[in-house]
């Protein structure tokens, strides 16, 4: 019920998501850390959204893994696995492969779930670090 009073509430515009936020954080303010708590099937989502606010972002993946390179990092929340922007993409890559091609943790993260077989977490941790 509080989410639909809430809605209704507001003039039409629903709050920006905590994923907006991110992204906006990243954009206008890049030289400052930042973090976010998104579900793993969410990571397509942030980069295209990313994406959008890149120059020339016809092109969906025109300097992106440059610019999350060293700076993104994502972390389990449940078993603190921690993972590079690199790997990410990677795991985002391969996850929009042919099933049968996934490795089995790139199949994890196809599915949404956290890469480490032993772990059941469905949710990720971006931290943007910048140097
Ligand atoms: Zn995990």
């Amino acid at each position: 019920m509080g989410i639909w009073h809430r809605r209704s509430s507001s003039s039409g515009k629903s709050p920006p998501s905590a994923l907006a936020i991110f992204v906006e954080q990243i954009v206008e303010r890049p030289g400052q850390r930042a973090a976010c708590h998104l579900k793993v099937a969410e990571y397509q989502d942030f980069r295209a959204a990313l994406s959008a606010r890149l120059p020339g972002h016809g092109d969906p993946d025109s300097g992106l893994v440059e610019l999350l390179a060293g700076r993104l990092v994502g972390v389990c929340p449940t078993c603190q696995m921690r993972l590079s922007a690199e790997y990410l993409e990677w795991l985002f890559a391969a996850s929009l492969g042919l099933p049968a091609q996934r490795s089995k943790k790139a199949a994890r993260f196809a599915r949404g779930q956290c890469v480490n077989e032993r772990c059941s977490s469905t949710d990720i941790l971006l931290h943007w670090e910048p140097l």
